[in-house]
């Protein structure tokens, strides 16, 4: 009898289809199920007696108690669930909006186990669309720790981590840590085969992020070895030469609806001399976000099409790829070019479309998300790689993409402000390049951190705001299962206030492209004047006449994601605001945001607060966790890659090599 090696197809449930949808999720084998990186850790909510919740406002936290009374009413389209629960200590609401379903799953005298976050109301404490336990459907344990998996179509979260505890179980031994002990202490990760346990079920967070760090530096070594081969291979040549000339280059730069700042005109020269020569570009475009980064990056694609090259224009969300799409196709076509776009929710016979078109190249530009990374997208002639907002990705994923062609140019573009010595040392093989110079007629900008009574006084602010016709971002940064809950609360709230007359949208991360897309524009022409949103709008949206952003939890966002959010506001001449609330816990750098304005001096200070040790604060969101908490790991990776390639090696083939979107956390 030969022994095979167990594979996907060895669980239960598991057939071809499921293969697929795990493909999706970076999951080719059991190894790689095993290290499936869940999305985020959430607190499961300590327990706490009813007359004590006003000590617990904002928090997530679990009561126990019997259903007094049940009221429900209906106003037109809209309705009301309100459901009073009694424990021995006192009673709360529980309130559900235009959820008539839940009407029945509540019985009189019947014993419920709630969990949410109680806020204050006009009547009291209330918990808003909680989750709510009974005999049949328990909650998880309180006060623990969940992991939260990623999920795809025709994979639910839920089945994930069924999958992930039966290949635990039954195939968990399998992991052997090559990596010396005293480097994974020096560098906080477990060992490799106590990671799959750590990381379904941490004992806290502290348990979670040391085996996630270790998870995460298997793909990252494995992904730096290969770039490093193929930066030994590229030093050959090979690339596409994109020459244009003096009169060729103006005609591009006047496709722009504006005159370039100097600091544009400065990179775009460097790109075009890089793009002019047989070795490919490595560059790294750094510039604060609204600097005009993007602009300089297709100005690029539009200089390699007109030497006859196509550009693969990589985004990290749907929502940032349709923009781009959106907004960079009269552009190509006032040169005689054409843009498509392709995502995870391009239909099927579009992208076949598509596809082809690329293949025979008859598109000059095509934009995309993680889709792009497909064996099925072949290009006739790749010149250029262009990766927008590209701290969203892996070592793993750029190096996906240049699988395409090896010898493409390859530009990166960040608004994650990264010192330049860090830079250097982060990416030691990439030329970078500053934008350091805002384009003119910026009107300034207000950041405040909202204290109590502050807070009395927005509903006043706001209406101001509106009355005089400006736009409203309202930021519910809430993140996992309750990323579409905290922003729908949100929704409610506005909708039933006096303010509700100027229209207000809500976009989210669970929404399908078109409906998303239908409500943006409505934001975008005014006919809606407050946009209420997830950090899904934390990239990609571009409406100049929006001058207010309230983010609410803000202490749950790091300095960097808060930066970049507050990028929303000031397009415009018009003066705008950003008002954060938050808990005092984020004082720190809730007032660094209040009293800088630059996202380098930002970045700096940090730095210099925290030392590199700790550069992870860039991003520390909380209970969820960013690719940047992990930007030490890069130098750790270098650091073994240097002093001892054989590891590595050994690594990169346990890892088998670079994947899909496994590093990529929190990406809404
Ligand atoms: P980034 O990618 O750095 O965040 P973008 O390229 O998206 O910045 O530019 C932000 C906004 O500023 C866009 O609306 C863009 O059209 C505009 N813009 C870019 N460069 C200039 C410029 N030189 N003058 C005026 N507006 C500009
Ligand atoms: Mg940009």
């Amino acid at each position: 009898m030969t022994e095979r090696a167990p594979s996907l197809l060895d669980l239960d449930g598991v057939g071809p289809a499921r293969v697929q949808a795990l493909a999706r999720l970076g999951v080719d084998d059991l190894r790689d199920l095993l290290l499936l990186l869940p999305r985020a850790l959430e607190s499961t909510g300590a327990r706490v007696a009813i007359g004590d919740l006003a000590d617990h406002v904002g928090a997530s936290v679990r009561v126990v108690g019997t259903v007094a009374r049940r009221s429900f009413r209906r106003f037109g389209k809209r309705s009301q669930l309100t459901v009073r629960v009694t424990d021995d200590t006192g009673s709360v609401d529980l309130v559900y909006y235009n959820q008539s379903w839940q009407r029945e799953r509540f019985a009189d005298d019947q014993e419920v186990e709630v969990w949410g976050r109680p806020q204050r109301s006009q009547r009291g404490l209330v918990f808003l669309s909680p989750r709510v336990g009974t005999d049949d459907s328990p909650l998880p344990p309180a006060g623990g720790w969940r992991s939260l998996y990623p999920q795809t179509d025709g994979l639910g979260a839920e089945l994930v981590r069924k999958l992930v505890a039966q290949a635990l179980r039954d195939h968990g031994a399998t992991l052997d840590e090559p990596l010396p002990a005293d480097f994974l202490d020096e560098h906080g990760m477990l060992p490799l085969d106590e990671v799959p346990a750590a990381l379904l079920e941490p004992r806290d967070p502290t348990h979670f992020t040391r085996a996630r760090r270790r998870a995460l530096f298997s793909d990252l070594a494995a992904a730096h070895a290969r770039a490093a081969e193929r930066s030994r291979a590229g030093r050959g040549g090979g690339a596409r030469r994109c020459a244009v000339d003096d009169d060729e280059l103006a005609r591009v730069e006047a496709l722009f609806p504006f005159e370039w700042t100097g600091a544009q005109r400065r990179v775009v020269g460097e790109l075009r001399a890089d793009l002019a020569s047989d070795r490919p570009m490595r560059r790294l475009l750094q510039g604060d976000v609204g600097s005009g980064k993007t602009a300089v990056g297709v100005c690029a694609a539009l200089v390699a099409a007109a030497a006859g090259g196509q550009t693969a224009f990589l985004a990290p969300t749907e929502l940032l790829a349709e923009q781009h799409a959106e907004s960079l196709a009269p552009i190509f076509a006032a040169a005689g070019r054409r843009v498509a776009l392709l995502t995870g929710s391009t239909p099927s016979r579009d992208r076949r479309r598509v596809l082809r078109e690329v293949k025979s190249g008859a598109v000059d530009l095509l934009v995309g998300t993680h889709a792009l990374f497909h064996p099925d997208v072949v290009f006739r002639d790749l010149a250029l790689v262009t990766i927008d907002e590209q701290h969203r990705f892996g070592v793993a994923q750029r190096e996906k993409l240049l699988d395409k062609r090896a010898a493409a140019h390859l530009l990166l573009m960040t608004a994650t402000p990264i010192p330049r010595t860090l830079a250097h040392t982060l990416y030691g093989e990439l030329e970078v390049s500053l934008l350091d110079e805002r384009p003119p007629g910026r009107g300034p900008r207000t950041t405040r951190w909202l204290r109590d009574r502050d807070a009395e006084r927005l509903p006043e602010f706001l209406a101001e705001r509106l009355d005089a016709g400006d736009r409203v971002y309202w930021v519910s940064p809430r993140i996992g299962d309750e990323e579409a809950r905290g922003a729908e609360q949100a929704f409610e709230r506005w909708s039933s206030s006096d303010l509700a007359r100027h229209g207000v949208e809500l976009v989210h991360g669970r929404l399908d492209a078109a409906e998303r897309a239908k409500r943006l524009a409505r934001f975008r022409d005014g006919d809606a004047r407050v946009l209420v949103a997830t950090t899904v709008i934390e990239v990609g949206v571009d409406v100049p006449s929006a001058t207010v952003m309230v983010v609410e939890d803000a202490d749950r966002l790091g300095l960097a994601q808060l930066h970049q959010l507050r990028g929303r506001v000031g397009r415009g001449a018009a003066p705008s605001w950003c008002l954060f609330f938050g808990k005092p816990a984020a004082a720190e750098r809730l007032e660094l945001l209040e009293q800088c304005d630059d996202g380098f001096a930002l970045a700096e200070a940090d730095l210099a607060r925290r030392g590199m040790g700790e550069l992870g604060g860039l991003r520390q969101s909380g209970e969820s966790a960013g690719f940047e908490d992990d930007l030490d790991l890069v130098v750790a990776a270098r650091d073994l890659f240097a002093r001892n390639p054989e590891v590595v090696a050994a690594l990169a083939r346990a890892g088998g090599g670079p994947r899909a979107p496994r590093n990529t956390l929190h990406v809404p």
